[in-house]
C-alpha cells in the first residue's frame, strides 16, 4: 500500500480565508489520494456558523483541529480587520505549535502550509523537518507587489498614495500608489511594518501556492517565476473557489428564483463581499442609480456603516432593508430584487439572466465571476481590492471602473451610466466575451491544464521530500 504523505495547513480567520485553502488542500487529495491534510484553524471568537458548516462537509483525508478562539476582548478596539487577524495569529501562534508537536510525534510532516496572513507560524517548519509553504490566496500582481515591497520602500520617498506617475510591477499592468492595498497608504503606520515584514518572509518559504492561473495573469507570473534566477518556486493553482453555499436557505431560493423569471443576461447582480458595507449617503445614491438604469438589478444589501469593511468579521444584527430610500421597494419591484446581507453567490452568477456583477473586487469574488465568464463594474472598498480593480479594467479589460467624487462617492449618474455602458453598450458586449474567454481558459487549466499541472508538480516534490 502507498505510503501516506502527511501536510499541515493553517487557514487566517474568516470564512473566505478557511474556505479556498480547503478547497484547494480537496483538489490535492483528489488528483493525488496518497496525501493527509490537516487544517489547524484559529479563530477570532467562536468560529462562524458557515465555516463550523463547511467544515463538517469534508472528506476523511482532511481533519480539521478547531485551535481555542482569540478572546476578542483580549485584543485592542480596532476596526480594521487586517489588524484583527494578524493579533489573532500573533495569539495563536502557542496553540499551532502545539497541535504540529503532536501531529509530528505520530507521523513525520512532509509540507507546513500557511495562510500568508499567517505567515508568522511558517518558522516551525523547520523545527518538524517540514517543508515551508505560503498559500497566497490573492493575485500574482498582489504577490507580485509584496516581493518587490522592501526594493519599493527604499526607492520611494514619501506616500505611495502622493505619487503622480504610475508604479510598473515587473509583467504587471501600471498602477497608480493611490491603489496600492491599504496597509501601504500611511509609511509611517504600524500596518504597514507588518505589511513589510510579511513581504519580508515571503521569499523565505519553499515555494508559493497562488490562487490564480496563468492564463489570467501571463506576465506577473512569469515574471516572479523568473525573479532572481527563479529563487521563489511559485505554484499558480487555481481559479479554486467555493462550490456555493447559504447562510439562509429561504433567501438563497428568493433569489434563485426570481432570477428564473427575468430575461437572458440582463441581470446586474450588486454585492460587496463578505463584509463590506456602505455609508447610509452612498446606499441612498446606489438605489438612485440602479432605479434611474432603468436596469434589472439583484442586490445584497447590508446595514450602513462609515467603516467599509465593518462587517467583515462581525455581522450587523439590524435588518438592512430599512435604510433604503422611501418608496424605492416599491417603485422597482419590477426590476429589482434587494436581499438582506446574503445570496448564494456562486449559484446567482452561474445564472443565465445575469448579464453583470457589481462588485468590491475581492479576489474570491473576482475568480467566481470569471469562472461563469460574467464582466464586471468595480467598487473596491478596502484591502488590496483597488489593485484588483486595476488588473480587471486596465489589463485584462474585462470590467468598468466608476469615478468617485473628491467625497468619496459615486453618484448616481456615474452609477446609471456605467450600467447602461456595462449590461447594454458596445463596450461591455466586448467585456463580455472577454470574461467568456478567460471562462473557458479557467476551465482548461483546471481541467488539464496549467494549474493541474503546478498541483502535480507540487505533488511530485512533496512525494520526493519524504522519500515516497
Ligand atoms: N459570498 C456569498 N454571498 C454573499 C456575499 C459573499 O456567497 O452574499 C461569498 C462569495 O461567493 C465569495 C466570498 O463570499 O466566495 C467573498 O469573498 P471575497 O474574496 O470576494 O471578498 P471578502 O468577503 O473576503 O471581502
Amino acid at each position: 500500500m502507498a505510503k501516506t504523505n502527511h501536510i499541515a495547513i493553517v487557514p487566517s480567520p474568516g470564512y473566505t480565508h478557511l474556505v479556498p485553502i480547503i478547497e484547494f488542500s480537496k483538489r490535492l487529495i483528489k488528483h493525488h489520494p496518497n496525501f493527509h491534510v490537516t487544517c489547524i484553524v484559529p479563530s477570532l471568537g467562536p468560529p462562524p456558523e458557515s465555516s463550523k458548516a463547511y467544515l463538517k462537509t469534508l472528506p476523511s483525508n482532511i481533519d480539521t483541529i478547531l485551535l481555542p478562539p482569540i478572546n476578542k476582548e483580549q485584543l485592542p478596539q480596532a476596526v480594521n480587520p487586517a489588524v484583527l487577524i494578524h493579533l489573532t495569529i500573533t495569539l495563536s501562534l502557542p496553540s499551532i505549535h502545539e497541535v504540529l508537536k503532536s501531529l509530528c510525534s505520530k507521523a513525520p510532516l512532509t509540507a507546513f502550509v500557511v495562510d500568508v496572513f499567517a505567515f508568522q507560524a511558517l518558522e516551525y517548519a523547520k523545527e518538524f523537518n517540514a517543508l515551508s509553504y505560503f498559500y497566497f490566496p490573492s493575485s500574482a500582481m498582489i504577490l507580485s507587489l509584496l516581493i518587490h515591497a522592501s526594493k519599493l520602500d527604499e526607492e520611494v520617498s514619501g506616500e505611495y498614495k502622493d505619487l503622480t506617475e504610475p508604479i510598473k510591477l515587473p509583467g504587471c499592468v501600471p498602477v497608480m500608489g493611490v491603489d496600492f492595498p491599504d496597509p501601504t497608504q500611511d509609511r509611517s503606520g504600524e500596518i504597514y511594518k507588518d505589511f513589510l515584514e510579511r513581504a519580508k518572509a515571503m521569499v523565505t518559504a519553499d515555494g508559493i501556492l497562488i490562487n490564480t492561473f496563468l492564463e489570467m495573469e501571463p506576465g506577473a507570473i512569469r515574471a516572479l517565476q523568473e525573479f532572481e534566477n527563479g529563487k521563489i518556486r511559485l505554484y499558480p493553482v487555481g481559479p479554486i473557489t467555493q462550490k456555493g453555499s447559504s447562510n439562509e436557505a429561504d433567501e438563497s431560493d428568493k433569489c434563485l428564483r426570481w432570477l428564473d423569471k427575468q430575461p437572458p443576461c440582463s441581470v446586474l447582480y450588486v454585492s460587496f463581499g463578505s463584509g463590506g458595507t456602505l455609508s447610509q449617503h452612498q446606499i441612498n445614491e446606489l438605489a438612485w442609480g440602479l432605479e434611474l438604469s432603468g436596469q434589472r438589478f439583484l442586490w445584497v444589501l447590508r446595514a450602513p456603516s462609515n467603516s467599509v469593511s465593518a462587517a467583515y468579521l462581525e455581522a450587523a444584527k439590524e435588518d438592512p432593508l430599512q435604510f433604503l430610500p422611501s418608496g424605492f421597494l416599491e417603485r422597482t419591484k419590477e426590476k429589482g430584487l434587494v436581499v438582506p446581507s446574503w445570496a448564494p453567490q456562486v449559484q446567482v452568477l452561474s445564472h443565465n439572466s445575469v448579464g453583470g456583477f457589481l462588485t468590491h473586487c475581492g479576489w474570491n469574488s473576482t475568480l467566481e465571476s470569471v469562472q461563469e465568464g460574467v464582466p464586471l463594474i468595480t467598487w473596491p472598498l478596502f484591502a488590496e481590492q483597488k489593485m484588483n480593480a486595476v488588473m480587471l479594467t486596465d489589463g485584462l479589460k474585462v470590467a468598468l471602473r466608476p469615478k468617485f467624487n473628491k467625497y468619496g462617492i459615486v453618484e448616481k449618474e456615474e452609477i446609471a451610466k456605467v450600467m447602461k455602458c456595462l449590461m447594454d453598450g458596445e463596450e461591455g458586449k466586448g467585456m463580455r466575451e472577454r470574461m467568456m474567454n478567460l471562462k473557458d481558459s479557467a476551465a482548461n487549466a483546471l481541467n488539464d491544464g496549467s494549474s493541474t499541472q503546478a498541483l502535480s508538480q507540487l505533488a511530485s516534490h512533496w512525494e520526493s521530500f519524504s522519500g515516497i
